[in-house]
């Protein structure tokens, strides 16, 4: 008996559906329920994969390796429910599955059309791949009114026909608010509800995002002119933290108008997970700064999984952490000290390309010379290499072949080496070369190492993405200048973890573990780290 909600938003886009979405999870988690969540996105593009962070945001990855829309990370962070890649679908995917089942001659002769076949496709996307949930949370990504989405609004309304009582459609909205009259506008609302009534949804109930206590009287006027009961107009004002948007939402009554539209009598939510953590987040006990060096510094949703981790971090230790953006490009024209002076630790994210490398190497520098705490992600991790490489082992024209020919390629692409002999043919989860390594892989972490107390198992499981890789030959060399080389794939071909020693905390990891953080469960790096800069802090 799965029941499907299906979500969509109205009036303005960035109102915070995916949250909402996740938070509904959350909360319907906490009542017992056994919960899914899926994205549609209405692009053409087949993924996000090839989509710039500063359009789209951060690309999240599954374990099974895809490349996802980023509120499949709010999703896994809420509910701890691990994404997968049956559970984002774009116009692009849809589009690209219904013309090769045509060229494959799968409709016997018959014309294709958005209506039947590409409704059906999106139908079949979100009954596929399911096992007993008892819901299953649908969000439509854009706004009602987009061209775009209409295929995704047509299917919809068509599954609500066919799902019967199994069906239930919530509405995302803004009411803004005009300062010259001191006044909350429903007007947006009704248009957008409106809007939605013209391809055929009537919602059941109507999420109110705003930033002021949304009077009685507006209530009862939304539902009137939107034709939902007054009990289903629910308020979603700004929260302090994101996590305490379930708290918030329950006390507004979202659960159990759901539970009552679907006539299911349940028991109350337990919500103590999340009021813990929203007391630690807003009542921390001390701070520390962290800098984060990276590329799309100026769109934070670029690095969203990597914020919210480092909150995390900060829950684990009880504490605040103020995070200085900085773009690496920067320390190009500008010294170091003059932005990274009392900071107490130092983050590289990862990214992709050239730009900014530079900056990425003198920021693990300055952390390697001053002892404050380093952390290097992905790139944010080659870049370390390629800095230890250079001041500590004497290879002075290290680098990566990711910029171009290089004389002593530290980093590199594994068929290069391939090719050369350096390490022999193996068989991977693909094309090592031309393709990205992604998703889920097994490390092997060694004994009487820093990341393996931290992590207190001998083998881990962590989401990649990337290309290049350190480049085995240059092992010895490297680990003879007191660089250790931590975790390993299974195989002990491919480094997976490089720490210094010598350093009070110094560790780069080719893979993503913001990934995996979530607030009631913070990853143990993070919380690690931010344990480091915290006692750097008291230091200073
Ligand atoms: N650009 C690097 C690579 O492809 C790092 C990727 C990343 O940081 N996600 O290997």
């Amino acid at each position: 008996m799965t029941r499907f909600i299906f979500i969509t938003g109205g009036v303005v886009s960035s109102l915070g559906k995916g949250l909402a979405a996740a938070a509904l999870g959350a909360i319907l988690q906490a009542r017992g329920f056994k919960v899914r969540l899926r994205k549609l996105d209405p692009y053409i593009n087949v993924d996000p994969g090839t989509m710039s962070p500063y359009q789209h945001g951060e690309v999240y990855v599954t374990d099974d390796g895809a490349e996802t829309d980023l509120d499949l990370g709010h999703y896994e962070r809420f509910t701890g429910v691990a994404a997968r890649q049956s559970d984002n679908i774009t116009t692009g995917r849809i589009y690209s599955d219904v013309i090769a089942r045509e060229r494959r001659g799968d409709y016997l002769g018959a014309t294709i059309q958005v209506i039947p076949h590409i409704t059906d496709a999106i139908k079949e996307f979100i009954l596929s791949d399911l096992g007993d949930e008892d819901f299953i949370l649908c969000e439509i990504g854009g706004t009602v009114g987009d061209i775009e989405s209409l295929p995704f609004l047509e299917a919809i309304r068509q599954l609500g026909n066919e799902l019967g009582e199994r069906a239930m459609y919530i509405h995302v909205t803004l009411l803004p608010f005009i300062q010259a009259a001191g006044e909350l506008k429903t007007k947006p609302t009704q248009h957008s509800v409106k809007e939605l009534l013209s391809v055929g949804i009537q919602p059941d109930l109507l999420l109110c995002r705003a930033e002021h206590k949304i009077p009685q009287g507006e209530l009862r006027k939304i539902a009137l002119f939107c034709n939902v009961r007054v009990e289903a107009v629910i308020p979603a004002l700004d929260v302090d933290t994101i996590y305490a948007a379930p708290i918030s939402y329950h006390v507004e009554g979202l659960d159990d108008q759901v539970c009552r539209h679907f006539g299911i009598d349940a028991p109350g939510p337990d919500l103590s997970r999340w009021r813990d953590i929203v007391d630690r987040v807003t009542k921390p006990e001390g701070g520390a700064t962290i800098a984060i060096v990276g590329k799309y510094t100026g769109l934070l949703d670029a690095y969203k999984s990597l914020s919210e981790a480092l909150v995390h971090g900060g829950i684990a230790n009880n504490v605040r952490v103020n995070m200085k953006w900085i773009e690496a490009e920067i320390f190009e024209r500008e010294d170091t000290v003059d932005h990274l002076d009392g900071v107490h630790g130092i983050l590289v994210p990862g990214g992709f390309g050239e730009r900014g490398a530079k900056g990425k190497i003198a920021a693990a520098c300055f952390a390697r010379e001053r002892a404050i705490p380093y952390f290097g992600i992905c790139l944010g991790m080659q870049m370390a290499v390629v800095e230890l490489a250079r001041s500590l082992a004497g290879i002075k024209d290290a680098g990566s072949t990711e910029f171009g020919v290089c004389k002593e390629p530290v980093i590199g692409l594994m068929t290069e080496w391939m090719r050369e002999g350096i390490v022999e043919k193996r068989q991977t989860n693909g094309d090592l070369g031309g393709t990205m390594r992604l998703g889920a892989y097994e490390a092997c972490l060694r004994r009487k190492s820093r990341i393996l107390a931290i992590y207190d198992s001998e083998t881990i499981v962590e989401r990649h993405r990337h290309r290049y890789e350190v480049n085995t030959r240059y092992l010895d060399v490297l680990e003879k200048a007191g660089i250790h080389f931590s975790g390993m794939s299974p195989d002990g071909v491919l480094p997976e973890i490089v720490e210094l020693p010598s350093h009070p905390w110094f560790i780069g990891v080719q893979f993503h573990p913001e990934l995996k953080s979530k607030p009631f469960d913070p990853h143990p790096l993070f919380t690690s780290f931010v344990g480091a800069a915290i006692d750097q802090a008291r230091l200073v």
